[in-house]
């Protein structure tokens, strides 16, 4: 029998990696590993026995947080990096090559929408970014041809939904390899590769590591492919390093109870703001009015900790009403135990007009919420009592 989400969390990943009886995965701080006998070095100099070699390549605390986030994606493999971005940024230029063509949605990450609009351009990779709630669309420029499609969902920040299951079908009848971005849900809530995907990356930043003190990134699925990924990595460097590694395994053990506390506290702020004077939208795909609200019901366990509202008066009610807030950092991050908010303007979507926020849908008077795992309760007064200078 396979063992559940919270029995893997804790204790997925760290069989032999202990030190001198340790209980808990050590922090290899060190760069290189050393041999006495030089045919065993080259043994795994060349990859025939287990072992490390240099810190760049692999590391034994970065292995166990790989390790770890494999078992809980349900993936054959993963390799870790520095960052999200590093993560999203050599999987596209492992996989792609110059002539060919992949098919996205305009709502991904702000980061990864850069590289489409302009890093991979500039290398003469061709990127189609479709509207993200149009599921026709998406599908009709995949069966056009192309090499990769890239998914997110929910997105950010307006949490639209995108069907995995029907996206992957499409894309593998055309023989693409599908890579979804699963940071909003975490496998917690949501697991890619069983709905069809190929690859499923983290920013471990965000959910993973859900304390805000460490950067990460990972990426998972077919073992060949992961390596493949790996090799690119090993030479251009973008290396997790053992502490960010640690911090991430030592969090990733609550993972599950975390998650839980945040689903409960965003669909309980949702609901109430839904019928809340002062709010004149609300965006989270666990209310029964969201547009994507089916299809996040059969393919998530549970409808994640961000949610995203607007409120009434414009961009000045967000500017009266964000000071106000006392139990939230006002920062550019997400997922964290803490609750923080921002609005798109200043964080995800700042480098955009008014008029080009508008075209996605984002409207200026909207603020992120990403609930933390405080009381609901206490929550729910803090917002009322901030909305409350609108009266
Ligand atoms: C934050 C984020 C990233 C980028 O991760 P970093 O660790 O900041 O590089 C990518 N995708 C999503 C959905 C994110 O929220």
């Amino acid at each position: 029998m396979e063992y559940g989400d919270g029995t893997q969390a804790v204790w997925a990943g760290e069989a032999g990696t202990k030190w001198q009886r340790s209980t808990q995965v050590p922090i290899a701080a060190s760069v290189s590993f050393g041999y006495h006998d030089v045919d065993e070095w080259l043994a795994v100099a060349k990859g025939e026995a287990d072992g490390h070699i240099y810190g760049r390549n692999t590391n034994p605390t970065v292995a166990a947080f790989e390790a770890k986030v494999a078992a809980l994606e349900h993936a054959e493999a993963a390799t870790a990096f520095a960052t999200g971005m590093a993560a999203i940024s050599d999987t596209l230029h492992t996989l792609l090559d110059p002539g060919e063509r992949v098919v996205s949605v305009r709502d991904t990450y702000g980061g990864t929408s850069k590289l489409f609009l302009d890093f991979l351009p500039r290398l003469g990779i061709r990127t189609t970014l479709c509207d993200t709630a149009d599921h026709d669309t998406i599908e009709a420029e995949i069966a056009e041809g192309c090499n990769l499609v890239y998914l997110e969902t929910p997105t950010n920040p307006t949490l639209k939904i995108l069907d995995l299951e029907r996206l992957s079908r499409a894309a593998h009848r055309v023989g693409a390899t599908v890579v979804v971005d699963n940071t909003f849900a975490t496998p917690i809530n949501q697991r890619p590769l069983e709905l069809g995907a190929d690859l499923v990356i983290h920013s471990a930043t965000k959910f993973l590591g859900g304390h805000a003190d460490a950067l990460g990134g990972v990426v998972c699925g077919d073992a060949e492919l992961v390596e493949r990924i790996y090799r690119y990595r090993e030479i251009t460097g973008a290396a997790l390093g053992p502490f960010a590694a640690y911090l991430l395994l030592r969090s990733i053990k609550t993972l599950p109870l975390r998650v839980a506390k945040h689903n409960e506290n965003a669909m309980a702020i949702a609901t109430h703001l839904t019928s809340h004077p002062a709010i004149d939208g609300v965006y989270y795909p666990g209310l029964e009015s969201h547009p994507g609200h089916e299809i996040a019901k059969s393919q998530m366990r549970g409808f994640g900790g961000v949610l995203s509202f607007s409120i009434k008066g414009g961009f000045d009610s967000v500017r009266k009403v964000l000071p106000r807030l006392r139990l939230a950092h006002r920062a550019a991050n997400l997922g964290a135990v803490e609750t923080v908010v921002g609005p798109p303007a200043t964080t995800s979507h700042v480098e955009l007009t008014a008029e080009e926020r508008a075209s996605l849908g984002i409207p200026e008077n909207l603020v992120r919420y990403s609930a933390g795992i405080e009381d609901t309760a206490d929550l729910i007064n803090d917002l009322d009592e901030a909305l409350a200078v609108l009266a």
